[in-house]
């Protein structure tokens, strides 16, 4: 059995105990049990304290099976625990504080949401970097979750007396707790002055003040609920140092002030879309005029048909066919175009309705001596396989067989 010197004072960081159990736990780590402690274990969506037990690192604290002790993980390569001897402990400071924070911040997220739109809390979880409550709130809004957490950073700046009671199931529903218990007897009861009553094992502040500030980064909803992503104290700090370190840079990036930054960001990606219409026209009309230009540049054969054969270095597939079916405007012609870059050769062979060859069957056979995959229309085919030196030899032999 181990006494729970957190459940009456969470800012209790250095504390003296007696070893009552110690075994082996792998090959570098101690399980210890001790009478007393003000560690935390790993319980309720909050993560356990770290700290040292004398000059041995706790690296991990849990519940005993029987949740009726507390087991430190400690590192061994400081040397053995005896049974029966008293240890200094000492809980890391920092973690602790971090923990309350944001530990409290979810008691008074809970109740500002429920206060305001009656909606309960149905999780909680506290990560290395934020914390998550999943609320039952229906229909959440950006304004709605504003308005509660305008409500649960006033009860941080009121900063309210945080106490700790010891009630039975009656005496909290008494008091107005909507909640059923599945314990019987007494249980810890945390009471926010004038705003909240919460049965709860974890580590508080002593006064809500001391949570400093609640944000919420992100919301979503989520199997039915409103997850909401938040952070408390220090994280929140930094949550809009980060944030504004982002904003900032975006803003310089335009030469505009940082509130500024999305209507510049917006303004760019209209003129992107612009261009990009324009880059496509363009496209057309040059495709055009090169295809008017290999048309006058090539000669045609005694049947009158003409036989246009390239092979280009820098031109994307959507290049390439506009410009064989350009070709294909043109009459009694046949245009076998390749793009050949690195280890790959990009293939779209075309005609026009007048003009003879059976394009798919043409590709097919291009596959096979490049090793590749295509195929289409009599009219139109595309495809593509690996680079070979020998690519104009192979599209010459192809239309030799025009
Ligand atoms: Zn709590």
């Amino acid at each position: 059995m181990t006494k729970r010197l957190y459940y009456d004072d969470s800012h209790l960081l250095d504390f003296a105990a007696q070893v009552i159990a110690v075994e082996a736990h792998g090959e570098n780590l101690f399980r210890v049990t001790l009478d007393r402690t003000a560690f935390y274990p790993t319980g309720g969506g909050q993560p356990h304290d770290t700290g040292a037990l004398d000059n041995h690192t706790v690296v991990e604290c849990l519940n005993a099976d029987t949740h009726d002790a507390v087991v430190h993980v400690v590192r061994a390569d400081a040397g053995a625990f005896a049974v029966g001897t008293t240890i200094a402990g000492r809980v890391d400071g920092a973690r602790r504080f971090d923990h309350i924070q944001q530990h409290t911040a979810q008691h008074i997220l809970s109740r500002s949401f429920r206060e305001l739109y009656d909606a309960a809390t149905e999780g909680f979880r506290l990560t290395e970097t934020h914390g998550e409550v999943d609320i039952k709130l229906d229909d959440p809004t950006d304004a709605r979750i504003h308005d509660a957490l305008v409500l649960a950073n006033r009860i941080v700046w009121e900063n309210r007396p945080v106490h700790v009671h010891y009630m039975t199931p009656d005496e909290v529903a008494r008091r107005g707790v909507r909640q059923r218990f599945e314990r019987e007897g007494t249980m810890r009861v945390i009471e926010i002055e004038g705003f909240d009553l919460n049965p709860c094992g974890g580590t508080h502040a002593a006064r809500t003040g001391e949570v400093g500030m609640i944000l919420i980064p992100f919301w979503e909803r989520a199997k039915g609920m409103t997850r909401l992503t938040f952070v408390a104290g220090e994280r929140a700090l930094e949550d809009y140092t980060h944030a504004n370190r982002t904003a900032r840079d975006v803003a310089s990036h335009f030469s505009v002030s940082r509130d500024d930054a999305l209507a510049a960001v917006l303004r760019l990606t209209d003129e992107h879309k612009t261009l990009q219409r324009r880059v496509r026209e363009l496209s057309t009309l040059a495709a055009e005029a090169e295809a008017a230009r290999l048309i006058t540049e090539s000669d045609p054969r005694p049947d009158d048909t003409r036989l246009i054969t390239r092979i280009f270095t820098d031109r994307d597939a959507a290049a390439l066919r506009t410009l064989a079916q350009r070709l294909a405007t043109h009459t009694r012609t046949v245009a076998l175009l390749a793009c050949g870059e690195a280890d790959t050769v990009r293939l779209v062979f075309a005609r026009s309705l007048d003009a003879p060859g059976d394009m798919n069957q043409l590709m097919r056979e291009a596959c096979i001596a490049l090793d590749g995959r295509g195929g289409g229309t009599s009219e139109l085919a595309q495809g593509g396989g690996c680079f070979t030196p020998n690519l104009q030899a192979t599209l010459a032999a192809l239309a030799a067989r025009v």
